[in-house]
């Protein structure tokens, strides 16, 4: 692990994050990742070179369009930081091997169906095709786990969820039950349950903390995919360390 690289991982993520932003905003609208460029969102001026600098651009700008001084949404620089700084965590964590590229992948997903579901409350189908040949190809061809605990994860990941979804009714819906499969792909079957408690866990709480503060409504219902998201991505960099620690509670 040397610190250049960490540093040029958290760069790259920086940017990714900002092409992430705009695969989240575009797709779910079918419109193209090239054209149109990127505008205000209040009075459409085109973006020039200078506001798009992931992060900066914002701070410089204090969070408003140079030219109509709207507040530009949170969501862009949160997107942006959060991406690279995953980035930076998982080449931390597990350094330069074919298990990185999985990783990178997975914080992929999870910025682009988070940004989705919490703007439309959808998770779209062409972002999970996208994902799921390359997730394969680096599972095939990995040399860690065997390649059925990732199976299982996707069986087990999509299966309860779709339990899930017919018991509500479809109130817990088909995209997250596609994404949760997809999630249980990448981190395996011992991770997905670790990864659904902890989903659950930071729905509850989150949800609950909305309503406290009335920012939601109590039957207003609230995207689950960014949920599913925290949880599996604490599963995957900490869940062996939670089943440890659980089974020594137990004991
Ligand atoms: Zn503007």
């Amino acid at each position: 692990m040397t610190t250049a690289i960490a540093i040029y991982l958290l760069l790259i993520g920086l940017i990714c994050g900002s092409f992430f932003n705009v695969v989240g905003l575009r797709v779910p609208k079918k419109q193209s990742l090239l054209y149109p460029p990127s505008t205000c969102g209040s009075c459409g001026t085109r973006l020039r070179k200078r506001d798009l600098v992931p992060v900066f651009s914002y701070l410089f700008a204090r969070g408003r369009c140079r030219h109509c001084k709207k507040q530009v949404s949170l969501l862009y620089p949160l997107g942006e930081s959060a991406t690279g700084l995953l980035f930076m965590l998982m080449y931390i964590r597990i350094g330069l091997s074919l298990e990185l590229v999985a990783a990178l992948l997975f914080v992929s997903l999870c910025i682009i169906v988070t940004v989705s579901d919490l703007v439309y409350m959808l998770i779209p189908n062409n972002v999970l095709l996208a994902f799921l040949p390359l997730v394969l190809i680096v599972r095939l061809f990995q040399h860690g786990e065997p390649l059925w605990h990732y199976g299982l994860g996707a069986l087990l990941g999509g299966g309860i969820l779709l339990l899930v979804h017919i018991v509500s009714r479809g109130q817990m819906g088909l995209g997250d039950v596609k994404l949760f499969a997809l999630f249980g792909l990448i981190i395996g079957f011992k991770s997905i349950i670790v990864a659904l408690l902890l989903a659950c866990l930071a729905g509850t709480l989150i949800g609950g903390l909305l309503m406290l503060i009335r920012r939601v409504r109590r039957k207003q219902a609230i995207p689950f995919g960014p949920f599913l998201a925290l949880g599996s991505l604490i599963a995957y960099c900490y869940g062996d360390a939670i089943i440890d620690w659980y089974l020594n509670v137990l004991t």
